[in-house]
């Protein structure tokens, strides 16, 4: 369900503009604004799930096509070396954007690892 006051709703129905590089009937994709690296796609099911502490069995289907999608971005994205999927949750994960989204981030080799 939409929520009005969340930007990645507005994204999706396209009130905000975006460059989007995949969509189907679940999953919106689309180019982050502020890229850290030369791939920098932000991953988002369309029902507003507002984090990853929200997942439930009722609504982890939307999880599932995120990532059922990002092996098809990573290729369409030409990521053929391999690339980082990112989530940060709430405050302390230093979540900014209250809708569940996947960083896919790649396109050089991604030397800030932290695990
Ligand atoms: P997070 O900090 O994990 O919540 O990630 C939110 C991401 O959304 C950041 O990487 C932002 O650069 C990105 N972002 C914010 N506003 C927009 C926008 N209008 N279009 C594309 N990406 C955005
Ligand atoms: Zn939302």
């Amino acid at each position: 369900m939409k929520d009005d006051s969340c930007l990645f709703c507005r994204i999706i129905s396209g009130e905000i503009p975006s460059t989007s590089v995949y969509e189907d009937e679940n999953v919106f994709a689309f180019k982050d604004i502020n890229p850290q690296a030369p791939v920098h796609i932000v991953i988002v099911p369309k029902d507003h799930i507002s984090c990853a502490d929200d997942i439930s069995s009722t609504n982890s289907s939307a999880v599932a096509a995120c990532f059922e999608a990002i092996p098809v971005i990573a290729k369409e994205q030409g990521l053929t070396n391999g690339y980082r999927v990112i989530n940060n949750c709430k405050e302390d994960g230093g979540q900014s954007v209250m809708h569940l989204h996947f960083h896919l981030i790649g396109g050089k080799k991604l030397a800030e690892k932290i695990v």
